[in-house]
């Protein structure tokens, strides 16, 4: 990468230290009403920066970066929880703001993708059902009735993360509920929060809090909910298809975004282990466990980051499709270093790891959803293991 690059990175991350690691005290107040100014400030600051927006092309505002350049810029903003929404560039609205700008109308880009990228709206995705398997989401059962040239969607939903404070979600429904192939029979919907068919049921309480704002995750209930066919995202049926193109790259954006985490953890474990005083002449970091987990901490941070990096190039170069396989592997790897080293950071701190006085606890509680959502840990090792076996399937013939 250039210099300028590197030095932009440095520049950001001087930022974040300086103006964003300080407001995490606040990460567990009752969360928006306290934080959201202060968030809004330090936006504004981004967007003069020209810092904004990262994932998306200049001409829509945004900063225009290949998936090599994001992955280094996101490892950094995920060393806080909040650097990715002070750079508009957070789940579940980067993934809704990429489907627009790909398989959007010119309306459906002038009407929800210009203010999402302007940061004056948020959005949410909204595909979970408690009553269906997500793992396996042919298994839906909301529906999206067509009659003279508008849809009525009827459902129940969960999971709809950041639906708090939304101004709109993508919603799939059933449009082709007999269609013979599972997989072209939902479609995606536009559907504005304000609209009288869309019940926000509750925040859901998650690990011991119901959240707010884009912290939470919606039960929502779709009663009679009426939209115009201009809705509608791409083409009749096309809802999984283009749900799945959604989640490819969302999936190494995850991804970027904990080797972040890992790193901040590691540093946060480290600078215990070098101070705290076990005996008079024994400092925690001079126990072998210790040395352990951060020596095997080091190596792992650097696996991820390296496979993380070549599936990006992949992607890159050859498309999502023919990364499936690699994003697969980094959703079950990275998840599962990210879950160990913030436990071994935790360990590392004895009471004050549970503590709520650092960002530990926290990430603690909201990543353990890591290893389920975008795809639980089994689906993607699934994926990756009947590829390997593809190689082997002449010696079971034999
Ligand atoms: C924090 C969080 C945020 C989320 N945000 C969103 C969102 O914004 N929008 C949205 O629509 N959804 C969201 N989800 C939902 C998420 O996508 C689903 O939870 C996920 O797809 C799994 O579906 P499920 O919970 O119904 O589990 P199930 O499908 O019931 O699976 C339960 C368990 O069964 C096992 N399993 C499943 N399939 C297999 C298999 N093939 N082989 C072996 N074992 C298997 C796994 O251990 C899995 O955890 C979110 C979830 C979490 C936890």
């Amino acid at each position: 990468m250039p210099d300028t690059f590197q030095q932009m990175l440095k520049a950001i991350q001087s930022f974040l230290i300086e103006e964003i690691y300080p407001l995490e005290e606040q990460l567990e107040a009752p969360f928006f009403s306290r934080l959201e100014p202060l968030l809004q400030e330090k936006r504004r600051i981004v967007k003069t920066k020209g810092w904004w927006c990262p994932q998306m092309p200049e001409s829509y505002g945004g900063m225009g970066l290949n998936l090599i350049q994001l992955a280094q810029l996101s490892e950094i903003l995920g060393t806080t929880p909040l650097g990715h929404y002070v750079f508009n560039c957070q789940a579940p609205d980067a993934g809704n703001m990429e489907l627009l700008l790909e398989h959007g109308s010119e309306w459906q880009r002038t009407t929800f993708l210009e203010p999402l990228i302007a940061g004056k709206i948020r959005s949410c995705f909204s595909m979970t059902e408690p009553q269906n398997a997500g793992s396996n989401p042919t298994l839906m059962s909301t529906r999206a009735q067509l009659d003279n040239e508008w849809y009525t969607i009827n459902g129940h939903k969960w999971f709809t993360s950041s639906a708090d404070g939304a101004s709109f979600a993508i919603v799939m429904a059933l449009s082709q509920p007999d269609h013979p192939n599972p997989y072209q029979r939902a479609s995606l919907f536009l559907v504005s929060t304000s609209n009288q068919g869309f019940e926000h049921k509750r925040n859901i309480p998650v690990m011991g809090s119901a959240g707010s704002g884009y912290i939470s995750h919606a039960e929502i209930i779709y009663k009679n909910c009426k939209v115009p066919i201009a809705h509608r995202i791409g083409g009749d049926g096309a809802g999984f298809q283009l749900a799945q193109q959604r989640l490819g790259p969302g999936r190494i954006h995850h991804c970027m975004r904990w080797i972040g985490i890992c790193e901040r953890a590691l540093d946060l474990m480290c600078r215990r282990a070098a101070s705290r005083m076990l005996k008079t002449d024994k400092k925690l970091g001079d126990m072998q466990t210790i040395q352990n987990w951060i020596a095997e901490s080091r190596v792992s941070i650097d696996a991820c980051r390296l496979l993380v990096l070549d599936t990006a190039a992949k992607i890159e170069s050859e498309g999502a499709k023919a990364a499936k396989v690699a994003i697969s592997s980094i959703k079950f790897y990275v998840a599962g270093v990210m879950s160990q080293i913030l436990d071994r950071a935790i360990q590392t701190h004895g009471a004050l790891g549970v503590t709520d006085d650092l960002v530990l606890s926290f990430w603690y509680r909201h990543e353990r959803g890591a290893r389920i959502y975008d795809g639980p840990d089994e689906v993607h090792k699934s994926v990756l293991a009947r590829n390997i076996l593809k190689k082997y399937k002449d010696i079971a013939a034999s």
